[in-house]
């Protein structure tokens, strides 16, 4: 049986095995993939004891994403232009490759589940951490009109646009915001919601056919969520589809296939709500 895990500190609330196991139903295999608690101290020897032992493949989430680039004997496009890995796969000849799917994940989640067109739109992605970082360049690909990046910490925003063709991308502090016609797309990927609170966008920012996301998701909604449904926008998202959508792609990588999703996600959905 091929053996898989998660790596995170914490890590006891991870969906993903939940998530995997439903995906390995699916496709008709059997894996195992378990939750590995690894403090920042011993991660890469954790990492290397478990490839060593006959690791498959192996997700990674917070703290260890920038760690988990800097170990990976291969990093993929996606993973160097984020500077963060979320998935690391043993190749044949003993390497591990490092590649991000969190990118995919938010696009395919907004595209393909519902319906939300990027193309020659105005987009604003709020945040400058290692989740922007990681969905920034599917972002861009998708080829938005307008993409602003902001951030509480206005520098990390400009590096973020700095790295990449920096003439595609307006980035700054919230203050970008003041004087600007309202996005059709507002992505939220600030920690905010995890603590309540909601990013300092001016309501102005939101039009009656906006569409606002947050990565962050919580059992009936995050505060961006309600704050974004007070503004009046017209479709409210959370990032429970990216979370799937970004465990399909770690899944292909590994597996040669794509896993269906949307009975996935609707259990999902149900299972946060019943807390
Ligand atoms: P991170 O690297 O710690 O970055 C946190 C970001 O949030 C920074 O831009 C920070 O601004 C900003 N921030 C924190 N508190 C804020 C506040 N009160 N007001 C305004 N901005 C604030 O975290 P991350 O890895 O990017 O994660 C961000 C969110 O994405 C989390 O909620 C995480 O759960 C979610 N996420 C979801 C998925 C998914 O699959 N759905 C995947 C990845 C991440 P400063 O730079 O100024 O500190």
């Amino acid at each position: 049986m091929d053996h898989y895990a998660v790596f995170g500190h914490p890590v006891a609330h991870s969906r993903s095995p939940w998530i995997h196991a439903r995906f390995a139903a699916a496709t008709g295999v059997s894996l195992r993939y378990r939750r590995i608690d690894a403090a920042p101290a011993c991660f890469e020897i954790a990492v290397r004891a478990f490839f060593a032992g006959g690791g498959h493949g192996a997700n990674v989430t917070l703290p260890h994403k920038h760690a988990a680039c800097a170990l990976a004997d291969v990093v993929l496009p996606r993973a160097r232009g984020a500077g963060a890995v979320n998935t690391l796969t043993a190749l044949p000849d003993g390497r591990i490759a490092g590649d991000n799917t969190d990118g995919t994940g938010l696009v395919v989640d907004l595209v393909d589940n519902h319906g939300v067109g990027l193309a020659g739109r105005r987009v604003l992605l709020i945040g400058a951490g290692g989740a922007a970082a990681g969905v920034l360049d599917a972002l861009l690909a998708t080829r938005p009109a307008v993409l602003c990046v902001v951030n509480r910490t206005p520098e990390r925003a400009r590096a973020l646009a700095t790295a990449r063709d920096a003439a595609r991308i307006d980035a700054g502090g919230f203050e970008l915001l003041e004087r600007v016609p309202a996005f059709d797309v507002v992505i939220n990927a600030t920690a905010a919601s995890l603590d309540g609170k909601t990013p300092p966008v001016p309501a102005h920012c939101i039009a009656a056919h906006s569409v606002c996301y947050d990565l962050a998701y919580a059992a009936g909604g995050t505060a961006f969520n309600a704050w974004a449904h007070a503004q009046g926008a017209a479709q409210v998202l959370q990032g429970t589809g990216m979370l799937v959508e970004q465990a399909a792609e770690s899944f292909r990588l590994w597996r040669g296939v794509r896993p269906p999703t949307a009975e996935i996600r609707t259990r999902l959905d149900r299972l946060l709500d019943a807390g």
